[in-house]
């Protein structure tokens, strides 16, 4: 089963930790918002460190 990382945008305070904890997963794109990038699998440690460490606790793994 594919996993993919979700983030509540309306809880996200932007404060890029995810990006710096796992930059192949996310980004912020031009409106200043980040955004999981498409990826056919994603590096699990990296992913589970922006989940542990995100501040507003709102990055999630979804069951595809
Ligand atoms: S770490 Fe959490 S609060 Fe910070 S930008 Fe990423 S999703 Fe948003």
């Amino acid at each position: 089963m594919m996993k993919r990382p979700i983030v509540e945008l309306s809880d996200c305070i932007r404060c890029e930790v995810c990006v710096a904890a796992c930059p192949a997963a996310f980004r912020m794109n031009d409106a200043g918002f980040v955004e999981v990038i498409d990826l056919s699998a994603y590096p699990d440690d990296e992913v589970n460190e922006a989940i542990r460490d995100c501040p507003a606790d709102c990055i999630r793994w979804e069951e595809e």
